[in-house]
């Protein structure tokens, strides 16, 4: 049965690296795109970044596919005037995503422009999985006096849906960070952890890992890693970390799951307005992204695995686009991917 796929090629580049990712995913299955306007370039036709019917399309889709928004254009400090990231915060509400995966898989061809050894960044392939909708970022905050504060909240049930979508992702190791050792809250991630891990996948290896150690591990012994699942905030940090493996954030894919609903696949990487309209962007954190809708969406791994193979060999074969130093185009980088599919 064919599955719907809710595009939202959005502003700048957007469009450009949209376009050849469908033809990718042309090749790869029986598919149904439904194209929707969304960030700045819906403010410009409908005033707002997101309208009620493109939630609706994305909320019946059976994954939602967004490659990039924003630009100068609606740059604004006017509180009143809408603002493309609003569609994405309103998409990921409406979407009810909870959790962000964010896989680090340096590739071979590129392990010289990571500021670490090559020899210990070989072989590494994790997947920072983050909870996306609660603690410190979402906790009570103000101000008194001279003081300020922010609270970190975690309930068992945001702590044992986030930790079954990391065991679902692993294959044979999960490793919770946390900071046990001072925070309540991440006493309490712990327990529930324990808990899930012993009632639902006691097959797989589970190691509770402080968030410290996690971050001096990340650069020292990456290898180590194969799932990460961890807090907002601490999430919010390693995976930056862990992004600097590559060397880059260009080449870095994401996805956003939610529970019964869509999910929603993105590069990791903006819409990229000085670069727009010139045929030059590399399309290759939008193929990855659409990797990952293949794995975590549809479950369609052989696929996915195959996407992934074929941007490493488009690499190893030396194709680089301008953001790598090189010279290739948008068109020219895309069909070197597509020859290995
Ligand atoms: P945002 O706020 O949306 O993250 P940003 O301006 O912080 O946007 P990007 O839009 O990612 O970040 O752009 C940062 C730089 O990287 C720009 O010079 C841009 O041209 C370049 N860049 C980003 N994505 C790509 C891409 N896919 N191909 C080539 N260059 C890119
Ligand atoms: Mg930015």
């Amino acid at each position: 049965m064919t599955k719907t796929i809710a595009l939202l090629p959005g502003d700048g580049i957007g469009p450009e690296i949209t376009a050849p990712t469908v033809e990718l995913l042309n090749k790869l299955g029986d598919f149904t795109f439904e194209e929707h306007l969304f960030g700045g370039i819906s403010i410009d036709a409908h005033g707002t970044a997101l309208t009620d019917e493109v939630t609706a399309a994305c909320q019946r889709a059976d994954a939602v596919l967004l490659a990039a928004v924003g630009g100068p254009k609606w740059d604004t400090t006017d509180p009143t005037k809408p603002r493309p990231e609003q569609g994405l915060l309103g998409l990921r509400k409406a979407l009810g995503l909870y959790a962000n995966l964010r896989p680090v898989r340096p590739v071979p061809a590129l392990y010289d422009a990571s500021p670490l050894k090559r020899e210990i960044i070989d072989g590494t392939n994790l997947l920072v999985v983050r909870e996306l909708t609660g603690g410190l970022y979402f906790g009570d905050r103000g101000r008194r006096g001279d003081t300020a504060w922010d609270t970190m909240i975690y309930s068992v049930a945001e702590i044992e849906r986030i930790v079954r979508t990391a065991f679902e992702a692993a294959r044979s190791r999960v490793t919770s960070v946390d900071k046990a050792n001072v925070l309540e809250s991440s006493r309490l991630w712990r327990e529930v952890v324990k808990r899930v891990h012993a009632e639902e996948f006691p097959n797989i290896e589970l190691e509770h890992v402080l968030v410290d150690n996690a971050a001096m591990q990340l650069v020292s012994n990456p290898r180590h890693f194969e799932i990460i699942v961890t807090e907002n905030m601490f999430g919010d940090i390693l995976s930056d970390e862990a992004a600097m493996l590559t060397g880059s954030i260009g080449l870095l894919p994401s996805a956003s799951l939610g529970g019964d609903g869509p999910g929603l696949f993105e590069p990791v990487h903006g819409s990229a307005p000085d670069i727009a309209g010139k045929g030059i962007a590399n399309p290759l954190a939008m193929f990855l992204s659409a990797a990952l809708l293949l794995r975590h969406g549809f479950a369609m791994e052989t696929e996915a695995a195959a996407v992934e193979s074929a941007v490493d060999r488009a690499l190893a074969d030396g194709l680089r686009t301008a953001d790598l130093g090189g010279a290739a185009t948008t068109a020219e980088a895309s069909q070197a991917v597509l020859n290995y599919l």
